[in-house]
């Protein structure tokens, strides 16, 4: 602890940030993330208010060869954002996002979450496609691909990203764009946090909104043969306007499910229409007029509403862990084994999300970015969930468990943003193609070759 005593000292005296360690009233809320289940006890949390911060930290930790973590949105379901003992680099007050009206272009402090761009890009009549809960880091999520209700009409987030301002391990600051720096914009683009603190993105934008045609559909799970199968053919044919997902659970006691149905099991489709609202009905009317839903709450909305509608499914210091795969077109075979697992579920809180990937995020060639299996047809996400008190927790974890293992024959991998307990294999073989890995090592090598950076899905210099 004598280092981290001098580094505190160091720190305090060069960040304009707060430096927060044990002690300080403050404490207990800045190592609080997302997943509650994770407890970790850093030594120190530098909050971070810009580029000169974050370089300073760095500094500082190899100075006083200090285990380091960096903090964007604290997301992450393994808790990367967190180490013991060791420094946080914290971004999470660097929020801020500044539409140029002119480009129409956005860039995004490092630590600013979806809410924050969309709130600032609609004030412009434009979106980038983010993640589906409005409290995601845009950081992380970006790092690791970005999937959401946008994509595909806009591609990943990755594929909106035009540069970076980059902190690297030894502290020093670069620009990784197409033109500069490219090997390690290239690896920026889905290698995660391996290479550098961006203190910045810079986003290019589409016009949408702000009202959006959207919303879900509910049935009984009895349906769900029926309504899988149908979002397996309108994946397959629905124009690419159309954002589509799958949920399955037991139906919350929300105000818009019907009091008889809450606590059963359920299935559902959210529905976005990434353009004209007036031209959508047309577009959704396939999935509108599937069976008897019990509830239909597709309608006109604003979009920032829309971006919101999971935030209460998903709060902040709940307990979760999941695993996930990425999916081909999803067969009787695979929807029997998601039915099946489903019904299997252990907690009230816990869900089976199918994002569903097409449209422009296949159009983009493999080796562009460091996202593989781009012609992947769905995503699952095996989402456990539990009060912090429940005795039961083991019985949810081994629920999302047993749920991979059974899904396990028909997976084209991990989205690296849904891994969480996966071993070193998983990541470089299920989360890379043999070449991105081997790229993505190269440039470790050249950026991290001490692999400072190493709270993330890792990869190794080699
Ligand atoms: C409720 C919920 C909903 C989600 N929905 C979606 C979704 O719709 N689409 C999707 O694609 N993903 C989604 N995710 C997954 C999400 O993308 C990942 O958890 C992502 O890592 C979150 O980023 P973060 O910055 O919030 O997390 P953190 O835990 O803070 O960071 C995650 C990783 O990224 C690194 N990192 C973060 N910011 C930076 C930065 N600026 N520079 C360098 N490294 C950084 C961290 O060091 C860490 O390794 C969701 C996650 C949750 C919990």
């Amino acid at each position: 602890m004598a280092n981290a005593a001098a580094a505190v000292e160091q720190l305090r005296s060069t960040l304009l940030g707060d430096v927060v360690v044990p002690g300080d009233a403050g404490y207990d809320a800045a190592r609080a993330i997302w997943n509650g289940n994770i407890q970790r006890r850093p030594a120190i949390i530098a909050r971070c208010r810009g580029t000169a911060d974050v370089a300073a930290a760095v500094r500082c930790a190899r100075e006083h060869d200090l285990e380091t973590t960096v903090r964007g949105g604290g997301h992450a379901v393994a808790g990367y954002a967190l180490c013991d003992d060791g420094l946080v680099i914290d971004l999470s007050e660097m929020r801020g996002c500044r539409l140029d009206p002119t480009t129409p272009r956005v860039r995004v402090e490092g630590g600013a979450l979806n809410a924050d761009v969309d709130r600032e890009t609609q004030r412009f009549g434009v979106a980038i496609t983010g993640g589906i809960v409005s409290h995601t880091g845009i950081g992380g999520l970006t790092l690791g691909g970005g999937i959401g209700h946008a994509m595909r009409k806009f591609g990943l987030t990755i594929d909106n990203l035009v540069s970076c301002d980059v902190v690297t391990a030894d502290g020093e600051f670069v620009v990784a764009s197409a033109q500069e720096n490219a090997d390690l914009f290239w690896a920026l683009r889905g290698g995660g946090g391996n290479f550098g603190i961006v203190t910045s993105f810079e986003f290019t934008t589409h016009p949408l909104g702000p009202t959006v045609l959207a919303g879900l559909l509910l049935w009984p799970m009895d349906d769900a043969p029926e309504v899988l199968g149908f979002l397996r053919e309108f994946a397959a044919s629905a124009p690419d306007e159309v954002g589509m997902m799958g949920n399955l659970r037991l139906a919350p006691a929300l105000p818009i499910i019907p009091e008889p149905i809450q606590g059963t099991p359920v299935v559902a489709l959210v529905l976005t229409y990434m353009g004209d609202p007036d031209k959508g009905m047309a577009a959704l009317r396939p999935a509108l007029e599937l069976g008897e839903p019990a509830v239909n709450n597709v309608e006109p909305k604003p979009y920032v509403m829309h971006q919101t509608m999971f935030d209460a499914a998903l709060p902040h210091y709940r307990h979760y862990y999941w695993k996930s795969h990425k999916l081909g077109p999803l067969t009787d075979d695979v929807t029997g084994v998601v039915i099946e697992r489903a019904r299997a579920i252990t907690s009230g809180l816990s869900s089976i999300a199918l994002f569903t990937f097409g449209g422009a995020v296949a159009r983009v060639p493999e080796d562009a970015t460091a996202f593989p299996n781009r012609d992947a047809s769905h995503d699952v996400n095996l989402v456990a969930s539990w009060l912090p008190d429940d005795p039961e927790a083991d019985r949810h974890i081994e629920w999302a468990r047993a749920s991979f293992d059974a899904l396990t024959p028909y997976s084209r991998g991990v989205y690296v943003n849904f891994t969480n307990d996966d071993t070193d294999d998983r990541i470089r073989s299920g989360a890379y193609s043999d070449s991105q890995w081997q790229r993505l090592v190269d440039v470790k090598q050249q950026y991290d070759p001490t692999n400072f950076f190493r709270g993330n899905a890792n990869i190794r210099p080699d």
